[in-house]
């Protein structure tokens, strides 16, 4: 858009009178509240985006939902064009979190207040709300997971058990919190020399795999298991994200794990998506972390129907999210851990997944 027609937008707004940083009260009854998710390519996305949608619009809001398809260009201009079309506010799930820079400066010269979703913006004072989850806690949750399940957290196995780590997209500010809430509870194991990681990759910058993709993950433990166990045998995955689970799984398969002489090893997860519940049921991935995105929608929609009414949202968190640019206050909602055993009465008898799409 020219910045001719911007103006003519934002004045029709009615935000660009001088030094008016508060919105009119009134003004915000139907306003449009603009979304930016990252991509469709996984289910729980479109549940996030579908259930904002639906708790703006019952607060009385209309919404502009958009995805990034895991570009994060196409996402920035996405994002300008919500600013252009005059939303009063911003929801964004970022793909980059460095690359929001530019294009929130442009929505804070337009008076338009900004939540971050789920994952945080990096680097920009221009981002007033994070609303996520326990991000920490969910690294925690899997590594606890893999040393409970191998017998060494109740010290009935010593081992030496073998792990292999995976971690999610650098370019996720979330991707840090896991592996660090996961080697939280593995390094001391591995210190010990309890877990053994063959391939030596250790290091998060060693292991991360770009926008999640469960390819790529698939990929670099085929590389694994060919370079690091001919004559040994995986114990452990540790898996940020149900998509690389799968991927993970699959290479894992091609290599006869699975087969009777060949147990499956502890493959972690998160999101409980519905391929990796079902997968949970049959044996294969051992867990996932539930998140409750109803719950993560309901926390950011209130959010913004707080600040446009110039209210202070609920936070429980004003320390831990720091971006660089400034300290951003949080409302963090708790994951839970999910396996075979108590799948039903978490994702099911919550009604977060209908008992017959995991037939
Ligand atoms: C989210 C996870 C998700 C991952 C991949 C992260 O930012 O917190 O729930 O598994 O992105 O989509």
């Amino acid at each position: 858009a020219s910045a001719a027609s911007l103006a003519l937008t934002l004045t029709a707004c009615g935000q660009s009178g001088e030094g008016g940083s508060k919105q009119d009260s009134g003004s915000t009854k139907g306003a449009t509240i603009g979304i930016a998710m990252p991509t469709k390519s996984s289910e729980r996305w479109i549940a996030d985006g579908n259930y904002v949608v639906a708790d703006l619009k019952s607060k009385g809001y209309k919404t502009k939902l958009v995805y990034g398809e895991d570009d994060p260009d196409q996402q920035v201009s996405q994002i300008e064009n919500l600013i252009t079309q005059g939303v009063k506010a911003l929801i964004v799930a970022a793909i980059d979190n460095k690359s929001m820079n530019n294009v929130l400066q442009q929505a804070k010269d337009a008076n338009i207040p900004v939540i971050s979703y789920d994952r945080l913006i990096l680097g920009t004072g221009n981002v007033d709300y994070y609303a996520s989850f326990d991000n920490e806690k969910v690294g925690e949750l899997q590594g606890g997971y893999i040393v409970d399940k191998l017998g060494l957290k109740d010290g009935s196995k010593k081992g030496p058990f073998n792990v292999e780590l995976f971690a999610g997209s650098n370019d996720d500010n979330n991707t840090r919190y896991f592996f660090q809430g996961a080697m939280k509870v593995l390094q001391p194991y591995i210190d010990k020399k309890q877990l053994v990681v063959r391939s030596g990759q250790t290091a998060l910058n060693q292991v991360t795999t770009l926008r999640w993709d469960g390819g790529t993950a698939q990929k670099r433990m085929d590389d694994i298991l060919t370079s690091a166990y001919k004559s040994q045998r995986v114990d452990a995955v540790l898996s940020p994200y149900d998509g690389i689970s799968i991927g993970i799984l699959s290479a894992l398969k091609s290599d006869d794990y699975g087969s009777k002489s060949k147990p499956l090893p502890v493959v972690t997860g998160q999101d409980a998506e519905v391929a990796s519940v079902k997968s949970i049921i049959a044996g294969e991935q051992a867990m996932t972390v539930y998140k409750d995105t109803r719950q993560l929608a309901k926390v950011a929609s209130s959010m913004v129907d707080a600040v446009l009414n110039d209210k202070k949202p609920e936070v429980n968190d004003e320390k831990t999210y720091d971006n660089g640019s400034k300290v951003v206050p949080a409302y963090l909602l708790t994951p839970v851990s999910v396996d075979k055993a108590n799948y039903q009465a978490t994702v099911v008898d919550s009604g977060y997944i209908k008992e017959s799409d995991l037939k």
